[in-house]
Formats: C-alpha cells, sequence, structure tokens
C-alpha cells in the first residue's frame, strides 16, 4: 500500500500573481514556421515540418509537488494549475506542439528526432522577453517513434533540481517551473536488462527562450529541405538574434559566431563546477548555449576525467568530462554543415569554428586564473594547472572540497586540504606539499579568495544527493528534494548549518548503487 501523501512543507508563501490562464500567450512558432497538417496521431516521419500540434495526454491525478519561486515569479505567475501542468487541461492561448528535429546520437546520424516526450504549451510574452514553457512527460506525440512519451519520477526530480542549481552556478541553462506527479506508474528496464518495473509517473514544466536545437537546423539540411531551413534560421534570427541578419553571408557568420561563443562559454562553465551533461548528442544542443536536456548527467567527485555518467556511452566514452569542449565543438561543426546551402560562400563557416576555439581557450584560461585566485593568465601557468590535475588523480579527491578549501587557504599545507581525500590517511603529501609552493610562490602569498570563493562552489547537486531526494519522494515525501532546491539558491554561500550534511563527499553506500555512480538514459 502507498503511503500517505505528506504536505509539501517546504513550500515558501505563495507570492501570488497570475494563473497560466491569465498570460499573454503567443504561438509565433507554429504561426511563421511549416508543420505538420495532421493533428497528433501516432509516431511517423512528418517531412518538412518544424512541428505537430499535439495535446498532453490526460494522467489520473496531477498533483504539483515541485515548485520554482523564481521561475514563477519571472513569468508573475501564481503557485498551482495543477490541471494544466499535469497536461490535464489547456486553456484558451495555447496551442500545444511537439517539435521535429534531427540529431547525430553517439556520432552517428539518427535522422528524425522530434519531441517524443515533450510538448511546449505555447510562449509566453511576459512583457520583458518571450520565454516557452514546455512540458517534459505529458504522453505520446508523432516523434515518440517506439516509447510512451512519459516521463518517471526519478529523471523529473533530476531535472528539476539540477536545472535550477546550474542557473544558481552561473551556468546558462534551461529553467524548471513545476514537478507535478501523474499518479500513474509508467514502466521502465533502468538499466536495460531485461528487468521492467513500475514506476512514478511525473512531469516537469520547462521554460527557455525556445527549446531549438542543433538538430533543429540539421533535420531540414540533411534532408535537402532548403526551404524549410531557410524559414527556420528567418525566423530563428528574427526572433531571438534580431541584432543579426539573416539574409546575407554575413549576417549567417556573426548569428553562428554568437552561438559557438555561447555553447564554448555553457561547456567552460561546466567543466568548473564538474558538470558532465553524459549525451552531448547535436538534438542535446540548444541554440541558445543553454544547458538543455538533463537526462545521465552525473557531477565528477572524486577529479576523474575519464568519467562519464552515462552507461550507454561506458565502451568509448564519448561524453566523458574531459572530451566536452571537443565534443562541443563537433556538434558545432554538425550546425555549420546544416547553414551551408544558405551561404554563397560556406567556407567562410570555418571561421565560426575558429571562434568557438578561440573563446573556449580564453574562457578555460580564464576559469583556471579564477579558480586558482590569480592575477592573470600566464604562460607559465599551464604547467601549474596540468602539476594540479595530475596530483588531482593520485588518489582519489574529491574536486569540489578541493578547490573550496583551496579558496580558503592562509599558508600552502596540505593539512588544511585534507577534508577533500577519500582516504584521509593516504595523502600523497609531497607532491601535494610541491604543488602547493609553487602556487603560493604564483599568488604571492595572498591568492585572490574573494573571486575564488565565488567560482568555486561549495554546494552542487551531487548524484547521492539526487537520489535521496528520489529515495524520499518515492515515499511520498518532498522534504530532501525541497531541501536541496533551497540550499542549492546559494551553491557559493558557506551555509554553516548544511554543512555537516550536504558538504560531504561521496558516501561509501553511494559508490555503486544506480543513479549515483552510473546512469542510464532510461527516464
Ligand atoms: P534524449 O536521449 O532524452 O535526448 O532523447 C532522444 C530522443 O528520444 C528524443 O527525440 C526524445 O524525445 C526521445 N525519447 C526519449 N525518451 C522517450 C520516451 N519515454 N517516449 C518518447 N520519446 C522519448
Ligand atoms: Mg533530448
Amino acid at each position: 500500500m502507498k503511503n500517505q501523501v505528506q504536505e509539501s512543507t517546504w513550500f515558501e508563501e505563495d507570492v501570488g500573481g497570475n494563473t497560466l490562464a491569465e498570460l499573454d500567450w503567443k504561438n509565433f512558432f507554429l504561426l511563421e514556421t511549416p508543420g505538420d497538417e495532421e493533428i497528433g496521431g501516432l509516431p511517423r516521419q512528418v517531412p518538412g515540418a518544424c512541428w505537430s500540434r499535439v495535446l498532453p495526454t490526460s494522467v489520473p491525478t496531477p498533483q504539483l509537488r515541485l515548485w520554482s519561486d523564481e521561475v514563477g515569479e519571472l513569468l508573475n505567475l501564481q503557485r498551482g494549475d495543477e490541471l494544466i501542468l499535469g497536461g490535464n487541461q489547456v486553456v484558451e492561448g495555447m496551442d500545444p506542439y511537439a517539435q521535429r528535429y534531427g540529431g547525430h546520437q553517439f556520432g552517428n546520424w539518427a535522422n528524425q528526432l522530434g519531441d517524443g516526450r515533450a510538448i511546449t504549451l505555447g510562449e509566453v510574452d511576459t512583457g520583458s522577453e518571450i520565454l516557452e514553457l514546455q512540458l517534459k512527460g505529458p504522453g505520446i506525440t508523432p516523434y515518440s517513434r517506439f516509447a510512451d512519451g512519459k516521463a518517471v519520477l526519478r529523471s523529473s526530480i533530476r531535472e528539476f533540481l539540477c536545472s535550477e542549481s546550474m542557473h544558481h552556478l552561473g551556468v546558462p541553462t534551461t529553467r524548471a517551473l513545476s514537478m507535478v506527479t501523474t499518479g500513474e506508474d509508467v514502466v521502465r528496464d533502468i538499466m536495460y536488462d531485461g528487468n521492467p518495473a513500475p514506476e512514478p509517473g511525473a512531469i516537469v514544466c520547462r521554460v527557455a527562450p525556445s527549446f531549438l536545437r542543433f538538430g533543429s537546423f540539421q533535420i531540414h539540411a540533411l534532408n535537402g529541405d532548403r526551404e524549410t531551413l531557410r524559414t527556420l534560421v528567418d525566423y530563428t534570427i528574427r526572433h531571438h538574434f534580431p541584432e543579426h541578419s539573416s539574409s546575407t553571408d554575413d549576417g549567417l557568420i556573426a548569428w553562428l559566431n554568437q552561438v559557438a561563443e555561447e555553447t564554448a562559454i555553457m561547456i567552460s562553465h561546466w567543466m568548473r563546477v564538474g558538470f558532465v551533461h553524459g549525451v552531448m548528442n547535436t538534438d542535446n544542443m540548444s541554440i541558445h548555449g543553454l544547458t538543455i536536456d538533463y537526462g545521465p548527467y552525473g557531477w565528477i567527485e572524486n577529479f576523474e576525467p575519464n568519467w562519464t555518467p552515462n552507461t550507454t556511452d561506458l565502451r568509448t566514452r564519448r561524453y566523458r568530462f574531459s572530451n566536452q569542449a571537443q565534443i562541443g565543438a563537433w556538434n558545432v561543426a554538425r550546425l555549420l554543415e546544416s547553414i551551408s546551402p544558405l551561404m554563397e560562400d560556406a567556407e567562410r563557416l570555418y571561421a565560426c569554428l575558429e571562434t568557438y576555439y578561440t573563446t573556449y581557450e580564453q574562457q578555460n584560461n580564464t576559469m583556471w586564473v579564477n579558480k586558482l585566485g590569480l592575477d592573470e593568465f600566464q604562460e607559465s601557468d599551464v604547467e601549474l594547472i596540468q602539476e594540479l590535475t595530475k596530483n588531482l588523480q593520485l588518489v582519489e579527491t574529491d574536486m569540489t572540497i578541493f578547490f573550496r578549501l583551496l579558496s580558503s587557504m592562509e599558508e600552502p599545507s596540505i593539512d588544511h586540504l585534507q577534508f577533500a581525500f577519500y582516504a584521509e590517511t593516504a595523502i600523497p603529501k609531497e607532491e601535494w606539499n610541491q604543488w602547493l609552493e609553487s602556487w603560493w610562490e604564483r599568488v604571492e602569498g595572498n591568492p585572490n579568495r574573494t573571486i575564488m570563493l565565488s567560482v568555486n562552489p561549495k554546494y552542487v547537486l551531487r548524484n547521492w544527493m539526487a537520489q535521496l531526494a528520489i529515495d524520499a519522494a518515492e515515499k511520498d515525501d518532498y522534504s530532501v528534494a525541497g531541501e536541496l532546491y533551497e540550499l542549492l539558491k546559494d551553491p557559493y554561500g558557506e551555509q554553516p548549518q548544511h554543512e555537516e550534511k550536504w558538504f560531504q563527499k561521496r558516501p561509501e553506500w553511494a559508490r555503486h548503487r544506480v543513479g549515483c555512480s552510473m546512469l542510464s538514459c532510461s527516464s
């Protein structure tokens, strides 16, 4: 028997605002790009379309479990409306649709993918910006292929908490407004090993300027549909990059330079905080340089550059932590190729790839300058950084704790960093003392601690932390998820009251637990 539903006591007092029905809904994407003539319907190929109209599937008992007061405020929206956020109701002004896009998955062109389990409700004009509201997990769409279009509670909690915490870490990301449980079980075979089991279903409402991806453009280019590609590029630039022109090579290059830059910046932030996306397929790359599609992502705990959280990626480790910048470049190159049919001189697109590399290098240098409290980047710092990353791998060393403790170092002593080591008795003291002395000399005994403390977070959503929130939520207790949501609003704050519980290395129980050390795409 299910536990009694507990009150979600962590909700703050509602600040008021409009209901969803009272928002200023727009449907620019539907009005200005070509779509499917059929409404809803079974999974199928939809050539020439950018979208298909489709309604969310009703669920038995939608219940609001998580709510972002900040995203609510962005939209001037009051908490509630679980019927709409659970997909049971559509109000006037909304015109729900699933987007059609393609993608390279693990390096291979997969052709049509699309929103298989996402439905956009519409775009909201907040007065200062246009934001798209999209439900993730509301049932089948023409792009669901062989699956059910639904999402489970565990992956929904992970998406909600992670997107909100990334925002507070200063990492460009899509946001999450709400998470609703559906009251319906969804069957998943988590480890793809022939053990399907029912799990509670849930729906996240996520928010972004748009959910256009690299794959949104690729699908038309790779199918030789230059006309639709042209329309979509014109639309994208007109609505989202109005400072550029879509009708000249110069304008397209300027736009793509911006996308390349924003993508490089996003990935350098991932590297700064130890985030591994896990599925950097081109359909999961936002045209706005936002972290999008939270699936089998993970956080580096012990510093292991080869780590990938995604079990599907274990063989080649294409999406490992240390390979993310390179994959970003590969993905940008695929986007550039897909815009080439619109260019008079397509050779010029190489410049945008250069922009990506140059931006990433600059960002990466700045990242190290800040993480280590240096004044400015010098060529000789390369060796200091190499030695550091080498040392971090000598024995299991927690990345987040290490940099946080380094940020408050008063004298170059390894004792101050002891807590960052998993086996505190086996610290390679000689190597560390050597490195600490070089660093101390480099910063002349006075690292810029203020900057260090503002870029080296104290709290991140470690995999086991999310798992604790999930374990509780599966027993109808959302207090842990609420606690983490609040904690991660201030990841650079000391928050001493939370230190003992959350400023911690990965506990032993999480070392080999599914959902902590390994994650699958099944969600
Ligand atoms: P992802 O790996 O989550 O980026 O998904 C890749 C593709 O599979 C996208 O087109 C998704 O919409 C689709 N997809 C993933 N899970 C489901 C599901 N449960 N039902 C329908 N489509 C799905
Ligand atoms: Mg995706």
